[in-house]
């Protein structure tokens, strides 16, 4: 499942340089995250990055994206060729 970020974030830009996938860049008005590139940090480290260090904790899960572990690890290798 990718992550979604919600209006409540406040363009603190402290997410953008943790995400390993670079999915993560400013959209209109907040931070976006493109699904395509989110995979939980899956593959990169055991928790999401984003979530960790976003201060006002506004990072939930994209029930719009459901995938599971097979999935996220599927991405993370077409992602990183690896
Ligand atoms: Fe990037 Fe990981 Fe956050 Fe997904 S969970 S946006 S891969 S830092
Ligand atoms: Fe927005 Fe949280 Fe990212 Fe800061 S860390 S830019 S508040 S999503």
């Amino acid at each position: 499942m990718a992550l979604i970020i919600t209006d409540e974030c406040i363009n603190c830009d402290v997410c953008e340089p943790e995400c390993p996938n670079e999915a993560i860049a400013p959209g209109d008005e907040i931070y976006e995250i493109d699904p395509s590139k989110c995979t939980e940090c899956v593959g990169h480290y055991d928790t999401p990055q984003c979530v960790e260090v976003c201060p006002v904790d506004c990072i939930p899960k994209d029930p719009d994206h459901v995938e599971n572990e097979e999935q996220l690890m599927e991405k993370y290798h077409k992602l990183t060729g690896k």
